[in-house]
């Protein structure tokens, strides 16, 4: 059988976990959170890494730092995990939906700005399967409508736009350490940002809205003790522990992207000779480390439905997965009065696809068994 993901295990993690034990710093401010940071700093390029218990922390910290609040619009797309447009909601503000580019399955800018009104307030866009969103387009249309972007960078950490690391580009990123990503800490998360201002905000909203520098305190220190809560926060910090087992992951993650490449080069290959199936579009922008890989069906040419093809491949031992089922599917976001049919390209696009196994750890066998059972459904199935 061929599972749909594996995370990596880089030989190093019971080692770096046994010193962070023995150094006695198991939480958020040991030798390996600083590792992680100037690791995410440095390789990324981005004046700042703020290391958060998950993603979604991390977005909801990127949403409240800029003040969406109730009766504020947030864009992005339906095409993603649901997190990407909770933050809004966590917020109180309400998420509006901008339909996707079918060829690249990415939010398009042109959508955005179609759904642009005076109380958008933040873009939540997101790097769907690891390929950059496109972010001049989304910058300059941010710049000027004054709205913040907020990159959902869950998929992208290893990617680069324009020869630029992902990361260091939009306003805010948030990565993923959660085990299905590129990198993993068991959990784990990271908002990336070049903005001062920015970061301080972010710090003191991951920690209680508490603070021991006496350049944020508004009354005079009591004594050594001292600590203030200038504004209400959270505790969305990572543990030294978590951070131990990314660092082992983080210094990998040039073979990680090397052999995710080399497997997505295959599919490629193999399925753009296959008129039933649709591959991705790559843009040239984007130098992608690919997080997931879509298999599209086109249907006219099929007599069997993507429900259909993904058991067929379950039959043949592959495990897929679909990515994803619209956010404004969802019950939750039906009881709050989201009608189906607001974004017919992502509509259709989920009706087609399904996720393929993409790991570091997978050989050429692997993925050869994955080709070969592709090949023979739609070779028995075609119209
Ligand atoms: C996984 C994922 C998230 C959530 O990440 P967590 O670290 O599990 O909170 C958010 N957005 C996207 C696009 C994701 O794939």
């Amino acid at each position: 059988m061929i599972n749909f993901n594996v995370p990596p295990y880089t030989g190093k993690e019971l080692q770096y976990i046994e010193q962070c034990v023995r150094a006695q710093k198991i939480c958020g401010d040991g030798q390996f959170t600083k590792k992680c940071n100037s690791w995410l700093e440095n390789k990324t390029g981005t004046k700042k890494a703020l290391l958060t218990t998950s993603c979604t922390h991390a977005t909801e910290l990127a949403a409240l730092l800029v003040d969406v609040k109730p009766g504020d619009e947030v864009i992005t797309t339906p095409i993603t995990f649901a997190a990407s447009a909770n933050c809004a909601l966590y917020c109180g503000a309400r998420p509006v939906f901008a339909d996707i580019n079918d060829k690249t399955y990415n939010i398009d800018p042109e959508k955005v700005k179609e759904a642009t009104t005076e109380k958008t307030k933040a873009v939540v866009a997101v790097d769907f399967t690891g390929q950059s969103v496109e972010l001049d387009a989304l910058m300059a249309h941010c710049k000027k409508h004054n709205l913040v972007l907020i990159e959902d960078g869950a998929h992208v950490i290893g990617t680069k736009y324009k020869g630029q690391p992902n990361g260091s580009i939009a306003d805010m990123t948030t990565f993923s350490f959660h085990p299905v990503k590129t990198v993993t800490g068991g959990e784990g998360g990271a908002v990336m940002t070049n903005n001062e201002e920015y970061y301080q905000k972010l710090l003191l909203a991951r920690s209680h809205g508490i603070t021991r520098d006496t350049a944020f305190m508004e009354e005079e220190p009591h004594g050594g003790w001292y600590y203030e809560q200038v504004s209400l926060g959270y505790n969305y910090r990572m543990t030294d522990i978590q951070a131990g087992l990314l660092v082992s992951q983080l210094d990998k993650l040039p073979m990680f992207s090397e052999r995710r490449k080399e497997i997505v080069a295959k599919y490629n290959e193999a399925f753009l000779q296959i008129p039933e199936i649709q591959v991705q579009e790559e843009i040239p922008e984007s130098d992608t480390t690919r997080h997931l890989y879509i298999l599209r069906i086109k249907p006219d040419r099929l007599k069997i439905n993507r429900r259909e093809f993904f058991d067929a491949l379950a039959a043949e031992n592959i495990m897929c997965n679909v990515h994803y089922i619209p956010t404004y599917y969802f019950p939750h976001y039906q009881r709050l009065g989201y009608e189906k049919g607001i974004c017919p390209k992502a509509e259709k696009l989920y009706d087609e696809m399904m996720s393929l196994p993409l790991y570091y750890g997978m050989t050429d066998q692997d993925a050869e068994d994955v080709i070969t059972a592709v090949k023979k459904i739609v070779d028995y199935y075609k119209k």
